[in-house]
């Protein structure tokens, strides 16, 4: 990877694992986005290195926003752990409450949570917000997720530099989608013949669709029909999915992965071959009740 800076070298040598796949079907083939790390593995880590690419200098303090069994605190968390950086979050709930798997790790990494009630929290987009947040706390912003345009950039680099040499030779390359940065830095990276299968996590009344219609290249699909009654509800059905997978050895996630093998199960077209990426996210079972697969 070009450019990197000696403060990022530690992140970028997790980041230049090779990756491992295993068929699923006779045309459909798995490939893990795994790191050299068990903390910061999956998508999150490369829009991170997208975010942290574009600093001059290495940040004293990096602050985001997430959820409770945030997938892009936890990878903050461990990127700041790794790099020697200070990290904090602001949380969507209450501090009152347990804390969460998710949050006690952020914790014990080193990450300052800050909770944020509903109306708050409603505020992260807002640049009069940001802007005082980064004054009160001297810190760089990243925005929630892990998205916006470096976040982008980070995911056409994973789609450049790591996954180039696994896509050769498929029909399709699918993957889950939240703010959708990573599939528009795939969309940029993949080649022109590659039909990227976006199964949409998010109930978001076809607001991601419109966007991408105005400025998503290549050939793409977004499967709406997998929220499964919206981000992060999980349904018996999906449970059942999971078991299933456990029981061949494959691990999924409950807020990503499993919808995408949701959709690929109902949609798959015979004679495709078809690349399914797992973008990680497994830190996320234990929210749900799930337990952590053994490690290998
Ligand atoms: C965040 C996440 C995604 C979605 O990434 P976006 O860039 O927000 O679309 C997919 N899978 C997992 C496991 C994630 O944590």
């Amino acid at each position: 990877m070009p450019h990197c800076p000696s403060w990022l070298q530690p992140l970028q040598r997790l980041l230049s694992a090779p990756m491992s796949h295993l068929a699923l079907t006779p045309h459909a083939d798995m490939l893990w986005l795994a790191t050299a790390d068990d903390v910061i593995c999956g998508n999150k880590p490369w829009k991170l290195w997208g975010h942290l690419q574009q600093l001059t200098s290495p940040p004293v303090r990096l602050l985001s926003f997430g959820g409770p069994h945030s997938n892009h605190l936890h990878a903050l968390a461990g990127c700041g752990r790794l790099l020697g950086i200070e990290t904090m979050a602001v949380v969507r709930g209450y501090a009152e409450c347990a804390l969460t798997p998710t949050l006690q790790d952020c914790q014990q990494l080193g990450m300052r949570l800050v909770f944020a009630d509903k109306k708050t929290y409603r505020q992260r987009h807002d640049s009069n917000y940001l802007a005082h947040l980064q004054q009160q706390y001297q810190a760089i912003v990243i925005p929630e997720g892990g998205g916006g345009e470096a976040g982008r950039l980070g995911c056409e680099a994973l789609g450049c530099e790591a996954l180039a040499p696994y896509v050769e030779g498929y029909d399709q390359v699918w993957l889950a989608v939240g703010t959708g940065t990573t599939a528009e830095g795939l969309a940029q990276a993949l080649p022109a013949s590659t039909e990227l299968m976006a199964v949409n996590v998010v109930a978001d009344q076809g607001e991601l669709k419109r966007r991408w219609q105005q400025s998503m290249p290549g050939r793409w699909r977004l499967l709406e029909d997998f929220h499964g009654g919206g981000f992060g509800r999980i349904s018996d059905a999906l449970r059942q999915l999971i078991a299933r997978y456990d029981a061949k050895g494959i691990a999924l996630d409950p807020v990503y992965t499993a919808k995408m093998m949701q959709a690929f199960e109902a949609c798959n077209e015979p004679g495709k071959r078809a690349l399914l990426l797992h973008t990680g996210g497994l830190q996320g079972r234990r929210g749900a009740g799930l337990s952590l697969p053994s490690a290998g």
